[in-house]
C-alpha cells in the first residue's frame, strides 16, 4: 500500500489577475483560459443575463421558471395546423 503524497489543501498556484489559488498548474491554466477575464459565454435565452459558468446560468434559469409559475404561466395551446 502506497500513501499518495497529495497535499490537497495547499494551493501552489495563484492567478496573477484575480488572485484565486489553485492546487496545480493545469487547473490554473484552465482558469486562465476559460474563466479569468473572459466574457461570460453562457447566455440566458429569456433575458440578457450572461454567466461565466453553466451552473450559474442554471441557477438563474430556475429563477425564471419560478417567475413563470407565479405569473400563471403562458399556456401554450396546441394549435392544429390543418
Ligand atoms: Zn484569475
Ligand atoms: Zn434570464
Amino acid at each position: 500500500m502506497q500513501h499518495s503524497v497529495f497535499s490537497s489543501d495547499i494551493l501552489n498556484f495563484w492567478c496573477a489577475v484575480c488572485g484565486r489559488g489553485y492546487k496545480n498548474k493545469c487547473t490554473l491554466n484552465r482558469h486562465l483560459r476559460f474563466e479569468c477575464n473572459k466574457e461570460p459565454q453562457f447566455e440566458c435565452n429569456i433575458c440578457d443575463y450572461k454567466a461565466k459558468q453553466k451552473s450559474t446560468l442554471k441557477a438563474h434559469m430556475i429563477k425564471h421558471s419560478r417567475e413563470q409559475e407565479r405569473a400563471g404561466g403562458h399556456r401554450i395551446s396546441s394549435q392544429k395546423t390543418c
